[in-house]
């Protein structure tokens, strides 16, 4: 019973997550997810999300932000932090697994993986600012 309610709960998680494209926090995961399920909590929510990280179901990205977000999309690609609004945009690379060949090629041991995130101004806040307001005014 109680094993059927955990995996129930994960279950709603990693559905929730699937139909964002954005890397939400955990804390809007929560916000979202309580709303059919009334009764989970922040830290259910939170362990679930490490659970579901660790086994390889959904990604987890640190964008150098100190907040974690989390992505149902576990095939290769790269993400784009947008230093005005916070979101976090996908950026697809072609040379993906040559990154790695190439730091195994200068690295004597086993390189299992890397980290790497782009920041910028994403294509709404670009447009949004006009090019020589884009110094002074932050609010
Ligand atoms: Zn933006
Ligand atoms: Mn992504």
């Amino acid at each position: 019973m109680a094993a059927r309610k955990h995996s129930r709960q994960r279950d709603s998680i990693k559905e929730f997550l699937m139909t964002r494209k954005d890397h939400p926090t955990a804390d809007i995961i929560y916000t979202n997810v309580r709303q059919r399920n009334p009764n989970i909590s922040l830290g259910t929510v939170y362990r679930n999300l490490t659970l579901l990280a660790k086994a390889g179901e959904i990604s987890r990205l640190n964008m150098g932000d100190g907040v974690d977000r989390f992505d149902a999309d576990i095939s290769p690609h790269y993400h784009l932090l947008c230093e005005k609004c916070g979101s976090v945009v996908d950026l697809e690379l072609e040379d993906f697994s040559s990154v790695l060949e190439k730091a195994a090629a200068h690295f004597d041991g086993h390189v299992a993986g890397h980290v790497t995130y782009f920041y910028g101004t994403c294509r709404r806040c670009t447009k949004s600012v006009p090019p020589d307001m884009s110094e002074t005014s932050d609010t």
